[in-house]
């Protein structure tokens, strides 16, 4: 079947690439389903688009918050309408399950409601003067041209925690998509210009991050840059920016530890732990990928965990018995080809999957069984990388103490959970956790969008997005009004 082909948006406009060169974005279920073919920009289309993100800028800062708010509030109610159909294409693009890719829209959904109330909301301070008749105060104001680059794994949710808070900010935007899952963007776009989104205040430069992300890192007019992905590229990106000064936000890996007490409900944190390892594949940047167990109950929770995942039922996202979807690309299913063998050779022991799966209908995909290594010691590679995968490893401990020192013991520091009945243990696990969220009783993942979302350590650099994100995406300017009608010179005229 022919499949769609998709151009630049750039300044309201669709622009095949300067390149005429494409990729196509396979369905990682069933790779003959191709999805749709998209450009692969280079630094002239990346260039466009910021000239026309710079001279939409000079009227959409114009616009009253509120009113750009309302904009945001629309597209929320599109999305809402949009929801399944999103989904779907999401599914098919990406491969985790359709619940999962619902979650993912509403998580936009709930982003345009939440940032929407920011419209009323971009609250500055006021302050008195040292001076007498001088009025003191201080108010946001809009960054310029962002740039923003996104992963694959959540596809219109993370573009949307980009996009929202920039735009209601008064800035514009040139966002380029993970090239594994650009379609979601598009959609996510598609509604917000359905609403009433000038041209140029958005503008997709799709492609391969090398030559459409760099240039756009690099772009003398793009004020800043948000960026999520891995810490590797990170590291890269932060570089390139900083050679002119360029603020950027990073969110990046984890490793992120799953800790059960002795006295937990084990129940609860079976099932907290294969949600967290398994949900979305693995494949989110807070999976849980190290469950630490107390040595007493750690025998019986490890055999209920093989049991449980061995009976997973691994398939296409589009099947509604499917529970763990495909890896996105042969890719990921390296990685995680890579970490089994390294961890079998480190000595871990393998109680479940550790391999690709080829049988049958798994053949015209990318699919991995899902994975759980026991016997891991918190020094191992296998316990310390990030897989991003559906690969997790049981760490036995034996007091409180030391499971926070092992959680603590890794260079990322995103998500944490921690399984206990004790009040005492849990305060102090919120206290002495490096990480930027934790959970007492629930699972590694599961971030809500008015909370501040990001990590600590390799994970992040200090921003934070979610109810944080409007300070990255504005800056200060302090303003003074004197309205005494003469000279008066601060720390001089008033001093004793
Ligand atoms: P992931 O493993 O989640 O794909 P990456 O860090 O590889 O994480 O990619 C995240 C995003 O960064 C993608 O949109 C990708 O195209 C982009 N990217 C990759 N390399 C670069 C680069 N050198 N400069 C800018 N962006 C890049």
């Amino acid at each position: 079947m022919a499949h769609p082909t998709y151009s630049n948006l750039i300044g309201g406009e669709w622009l095949p690439p300067k390149s005429g060169k494409s990729f196509l974005n396979l369905n990682p279920a069933d790779h003959s389903d191709v999805v749709g073919e998209f450009p692969a920009s280079g630094a002239d289309d990346v260039a466009l688009a910021v000239a026309a993100a710079k001279k939409a800028f000079a009227t959409w800062r114009l616009v009253p918050a509120p009113k750009r708010a309302e904009i945001l509030y629309k597209t929320g109610q599109l999305l809402q309408e949009r929801k399944e159909q999103y989904a779907r294409a999401m599914t098919r693009e990406m491969g985790k399950v359709l619940a999962e890719t619902r979650g993912d829209v509403q998580e936009a959904i709930d982003e345009a409601f939440y940032v929407a109330g920011e419209g009323r909301r971009l609250f500055g301070q006021t302050t008195p003067s040292e001076l007498q008749n001088k009025f003191a105060m201080s108010v946001r104001m809009p960054v310029g041209v962002v740039g923003m680059i996104t992963p694959w794994n959540f596809p219109m949710a993370i573009p949307s925690w980009k996009l929202f808070p920039a735009l209601v900010s008064g800035n514009t935007c040139v966002i380029k998509p993970a090239e594994d899952t650009p379609l979601s963007t598009y959609n996510l776009v598609q509604a917000l210009m359905d609403a009433g989104l000038p041209p140029g205040v958005v503008n997709i430069v799709a492609g391969f991050g090398p030559d459409a992300g760099a240039p756009l890192v690099e772009h003398k007019d793009v004020r800043a840059i948000s960026f999520t992905g891995s810490s590797e590229i990170g590291s890269i990106v932060a570089q390139r920016a900083a050679a002119n000064f360029k603020p950027v936000s990073l969110e990046m890996g984890g490793k992120n530890a799953q800790i059960v007490l002795d006295d937990a409900n084990l129940e609860l944190a079976l099932d907290g732990a294969l949600w967290g390892a398994f949900g979305t594949t693995g494949q989110r940047c807070t999976a849980t990928s190290r469950i630490l167990v107390q040595k007493g109950i750690a025998a019986e929770f490890s055999a209920k965990l093989v049991e449980r995942v061995k009976r997973l039922r691994v398939g296409s996202g589009l099947e509604d018995a499917t529970e763990v979807g495909p890896q996105v690309n042969d890719q990921q299913i390296e990685t995680s080809t890579k970490y089994v063998e390294i961890a079998k050779s480190e000595g871990a022991k393998l109680l479940a999957g550790g391999e690709r799966l080829t049988d049958g209908a798994y053949g015209t995909g990318t699919f991995f069984a899902p994975t759980v290594f026991g016997g891991v010691k918190p020094e191992m590679r296998i316990a310390r990388e990030e897989v991003f995968g559906p690969v997790v490893s049981l760490i036995e401990f034996d007091s409180f103490e030391e499971a926070i020192e092992i959680a603590n013991s890794i260079e990322y520091g995103l998500s944490t959970a921690l399984y206990t009945r004790d009040v005492n243990k849990a305060f102090t696990a919120i206290r002495d956790l490096e990480a930027g969220i934790t959970y007492i009783n629930a699972p590694t993942i599961g971030a809500e969008v008015h909370l501040p979302f990001g990590g600590v350590k390799q994970t992040g650099n200090g921003h934070r997005e979610g109810s944080q994100a409007i300070d990255f995406y504005t800056t200060w300017k302090a303003v003074y009004v004197d309205y005494s009608d003469k000279l008066q010179r601060a720390q001089i005229d008033n001093a004793e």
